[in-house]
């Protein structure tokens, strides 16, 4: 079985405040230290479920992402490392029968959640898909989905996990911190969170055939609603997008796959 491992930061064990996930602060190496070591269990326990190949992407935007630290790295695992790659969720395809969503963290506006935003905590106040508000986790699953690939297994806080399962279904999910307020948690240690995350991981695998791709039929409508006009000012050069205000853009795609891939600039 081929599992395709899609990774943020925010959620790792132990990450509580952006020191540790912008590159140009003073603790982002302890932050490479927890998602490397999350990333890890979570490979473990894949390969110990029945995995036979893992793909890792460094999804955290951080240091062009490549946010682990290579060296320490489990064996038996390809990682997709920098941008940009040939697409979205590149290294992800219909060969896969499983998506994880490791160190992931819910969407903007999530109260309590460990550093909540939706693609951007600087630019991005919502992203919409036919109206409905979707978090980094809802854009991921939709998009593994239009490769008919389901999410099993979300690790992070408790409010990214109950995001999952709200949206997801009865997936299994790692919940190695308790969200006190935007910049605050209570955290599992972390030999604590990585036998969690390793223990769910194979749990996942061996539940795969339960899962279902989450699917939003297209054609579909994303919105993007900026925090400030001048973020939005380069869509106005496309003559397929509309402006609704300054700072609110609309497009139509295909799927929300690629919507996405209109999002990140690949198309
Ligand atoms: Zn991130």
């Amino acid at each position: 079985m081929k599992v395709y491992m899609a990774t943020d930061m925010e959620g790792a064990s132990g990450i509580t405040q952006e020191l540790m996930t912008f590159a140009d602060q003073a603790r982002y190496q302890e932050g490479r230290r927890a998602l490397t070591g999350d990333i890890n269990a979570a490979i473990r326990g894949a390969q110990a479920g029945g995995a036979t190949e893992i793909f890792v992407s460094d999804g955290h935007g951080a240091c062009g992402g490549y946010n682990v630290i290579f060296e320490d790295c489990a064996p038996g695992a390809v990682y997709g490392l920098g941008s940009p790659g040939l697409g979205y969720l590149d290294g992800c395809d219909e060969d896969c029968e499983l998506a994880f969503c490791v160190a992931y963290h819910a969407k903007a506006g999530a109260f309590p959640a460990v550093l909540d935003h939706t693609q951007s905590s600087r630019n991005i106040v919502d992203i919409s898909v036919n109206g409905e508000v979707l978090g980094e986790l809802g854009l991921t699953a939709a998009c593994c989905g239009d490769l008919g690939v389901p999410v099993g297994l979300v690790t992070g806080d408790d409010a990214v996990c109950a995001e999952a399962r709200e949206l997801l279904g009865d997936i299994v999910t790692a919940q190695v911190k308790i969200a006190r307020s935007r910049t605050c948690a209570h955290c599992m240690a972390p030999a604590d969170a990585r036998a969690l995350i390793e223990a769910k991981a194979r749990e996942a695998v061996e539940r795969a055939a339960e899962f279902q791709p989450f699917v939003i039929e297209g054609p579909i409508t994303m919105r993007l609603q900026y925090l400030r006009t001048e973020m939005a000012h380069g869509w106005r050069r496309r003559s397929d997008v509309t402006m609704l205000d300054a700072r609110t853009v609309e497009f139509q795609a295909a799927s929300v796959l690629a919507a996405m891939n209109i999002y990140a600039g690949y198309a």
